[in-house]
């Protein structure tokens, strides 16, 4: 239980990846300031989240059953919460989603949906009416690069992800009124189990309906391009969470938060040219004609990105 003075931060998906990596962090503040209630849809996968929370799990560390698909799972959890009392709430459970549209099912998109957008707008439902009467709270959104910018193939997750900063965008100025915070963290790519998953749905992948020009676009010249933009400029779980605790700790924390500012050159050239044009060219220039370029300009980023070099927009240190 939390005792006086401590924030309650309640956490979705903790069983992995960055979820797991920011409860373990807040846990482990050195100034014991946060209670962290570590939720995630199956207790089951526990274990790698206990093993890493150490001593903490059980003082400064809570676990609760939470699937934000489910809108009876959302009002379990936070009744489970003394007082339903969540200071700070971070949305961080998701699903990817990789391949040529014509291979994905629609019940497969509404899946994305479900737990990428639905599912941050459940846990908002569910926390903010309280925030609003305590007139305070800050709510924290894993959103992505791929909410700010469109990547080619990865159509329905951008797209998932652009809905949530559409509906956060808009919130975040009512929610001012009632001095609730909110926070965006936008991550480029992250080493989680959420690129390894991708990737074996990927080799799984059959493709039905696809032709084979598009086929060998996404196998031979996306796939490829992708790996090597997640080596050269991939961060880690533990960069993410400390990136957040910053946020969370500051005195005006700032709405959007990318954490990778190799991106900042590649969201702005959205902005630089209202017709779009800039982007949806250069993007297809350094797919299709500049490959090769690409790869020699990835290697070298991967020399010049290692951690002792790197500098970042919401730097973790
Ligand atoms: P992981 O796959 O490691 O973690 C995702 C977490 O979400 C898991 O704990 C998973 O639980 C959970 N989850 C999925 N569906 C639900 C659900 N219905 N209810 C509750 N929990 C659920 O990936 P990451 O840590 O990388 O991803 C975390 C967030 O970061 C996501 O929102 C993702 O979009 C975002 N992000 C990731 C990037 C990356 O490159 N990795 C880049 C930018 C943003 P379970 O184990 O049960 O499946």
């Amino acid at each position: 239980m939390a005792t006086s003075g401590q924030k309650v931060v309640l956490i979705t998906g903790c069983s992995s990846g960055i979820g797991l990596r920011i409860a373990v962090t807040l846990a482990e503040d050195e100034k014991k300031r946060y209670h962290v209630i570590a939720t995630m849809r199956d207790l089951k996968k526990k274990d790698k989240l206990l093993e890493a929370a150490g001593d903490a799990y059980g003082e400064t560390l809570t676990l609760l059953p939470l699937d934000v698909c489910s809108d009876e799972s959302v009002k379990q959890c936070v009744n489970n919460v003394k007082d339903r009392h969540v200071d700070i709430l971070i949305n961080n459970a998701g699903v990817g989603l990789l391949g040529p549209v014509e291979s994905i099912s629609i019940e497969e998109m509404k899946r994305v949906f479900e737990t990428n957008f639905f599912g941050v707008v459940r846990m908002i439902k569910e926390v903010m009416p309280d925030m609003k009467k305590r007139r305070s709270g800050h709510i924290v959104v894993m959103s992505s690069v791929m909410g700010l910018q469109g990547v080619v193939f990865n159509d329905v997750y951008t797209a998932s992800k652009f809905a949530m900063e559409g509906f956060c965008e808009s919130m975040a100025v009512q929610l001012m009124k009632f001095n609730i915070r909110l926070s965006m963290i936008e991550p480029g790519p992250v080493h989680t189990e959420f690129e390894t998953k991708m990737m074996e749905d990927v080799a799984k992948m059959e493709y039905p309906g696809v032709d084979a020009d598009t086929v060998r676009y996404f196998k031979d010249v996306y796939l490829p391009s992708s790996i090597d933009i997640f080596e050269a400029m991939g961060q880690t779980p533990d960069d993410i969470a400390k990136c957040t605790k910053k946020v969370i700790e500051s005195n005006s924390p700032r709405f959007r938060n990318l954490t990778n500012s190799l991106y900042t050159p590649i969201v702005a050239l959205k902005y630089a040219d209202e017709t779009g044009g800039l982007s949806v060219n250069t993007f297809y220039n350094l797919l299709f004609n500049f490959g090769p370029l690409m790869h020699i300009t990835m290697s070298i980023l991967k020399c010049l990105t290692c951690s002792c070099l790197r500098r970042r927009t919401v730097s973790p240190n």
